[in-house]
């Protein structure tokens, strides 16, 4: 345990924040800090036994690979080997998503500890938008491997608060900026090339960055089933609340045991809805109340959830958000946050992640 500090980063704390952040990164240390997505816990990914201690606070298997992030596109080559046939999609994406929430999946270079990639013979790459990110990564002057900064399987925190509440006493310091803009991990995709036609982009993990972005530079594949092993953030069960979490599909698929309190994390809350008729809730939270937009949703799903989960409830109901754009990422979230319990018993895991 150790005592763990929390800076604000208005305009007069950014200064302090960042020369706090970077002295704690430079001594190999390790700190949670805001980006665009969802708060990151930050170590020099140059740095093995810093990397080390990001896998010790998060309680993470060491076979589950890090993001690095890069302070500009030219630090690219100093983590990753770029092949000359996806060479010139690399460069259009990076042009077009970077800096922001797209993490590109590439050929390593020897010089990225084996821990920070989980042993495999590639590294997944992106550029944080984050203008307070963006500087402390600048000042470090090496690339900042950073998963989201909570314990393996749970929910990742979109503000400081959140931060505390998975870290407080296991790191030094939490960098708060306020809430996240994106709110939702960043979308990695792997790129294959193709002689004569568009590239192929696999996606590994849904985003803020959609299909629908992705198709102007390449067609959009879904990951081969062998590969979802690749991606561990893809396990089944993540995201989880520690009250049991329930998608469904339609209202009337819903039946209440007696006696048990239920509450609904609604798309719009919408008084007339069908989700929000169905039963006397204890509680509703909206995910965008009123007419619905995917991107407020998106921005407030993960705290909506620990809201929830802090209301003792029996069981917390899911209702879906329309499929398209950033609804597939939000769908994507729900369902692994409810997979957990859609396990029969005698199949369940024991090794739930935490
Ligand atoms: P987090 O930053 O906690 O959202 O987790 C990062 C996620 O990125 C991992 O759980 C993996 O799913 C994915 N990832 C990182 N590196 C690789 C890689 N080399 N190949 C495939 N997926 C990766
Ligand atoms: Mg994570």
């Amino acid at each position: 345990m150790c005592e763990t500090k929390t800076i604000e980063a208005t305009d007069d704390g950014m200064m302090e924040a960042r020369d706090a952040a970077v002295a704690l990164l430079q001594r190999g240390d390790i700190v949670a800090l805001p980006t665009e997505t969802v708060y990151g816990l930050a170590a020099d990914a140059f740095n093995p036994a810093a990397v080390a201690k990001i896998f010790a606070a998060k309680e993470r298997p060491e076979f589950d690979p890090l993001i690095v992030h890069i302070a500009s596109f030219k630090d690219l080559k100093r983590v990753a080997v770029v092949p000359e046939e996806i060479q010139e999609t690399v460069n259009q994406l990076a042009r077009q998503f970077w800096p922001g929430p797209l993490t590109i999946i590439l050929p390593k270079q020897p010089e990225v500890p084996d821990l920070v990639t989980g042993g495999l013979l590639t590294v997944a790459v992106r550029q944080s938008a984050h203008p307070l990110f963006r500087a402390i990564n600048q000042a470090l002057g090496n690339p900042i491997a950073a998963p989201s900064a909570n314990r393996f399987g749970r929910i990742s925190p979109t503000s400081a608060a959140a931060v505390m509440k998975e870290l407080g006493g296991r790191i030094p310091l939490i960098i708060d900026a306020g809430a996240c803009a994106e709110g939702l991990e960043s979308t990695i995709i792997r790129i294959e090339a193709r002689v004569g036609k568009k590239p192929l982009f696999y996606i590994h993990r849904a985003g803020p960055v959609t299909r629908e972005q992705l198709q102007e530079f390449g067609k959009v594949e879904k990951v081969l089933p062998g590969e979802k092993l690749l991606a561990p953030g893809q396990l089944e069960s993540h995201y989880a609340p520690r009250t049991p979490f329930r998608l469904i599909g339609r209202p009337e698929d819903f039946v209440p045991e007696e006696g048990k309190r239920y509450g609904l994390l609604s798309y719009t809350g919408e008084d007339g809805g069908e989700f929000v008729r169905r039963h006397g809730w204890e509680v509703v939270i909206a995910l965008s109340p009123g007419s619905g937009k995917l991107a407020e949703a998106a921005i407030r799903l993960f705290y909506a959830m620990r809201e929830m989960d802090e209301m003792e409830l029996d069981e917390i109901i899911a209702e879906p958000v329309s499929e398209t754009g950033l609804g597939v990422a939000i769908m994507d979230r729900l369902r692994r946050a409810s997979a957990q319990r859609s396990l029969p018993k005698s199949t369940k895991k024991t090794g739930d992640p935490m």
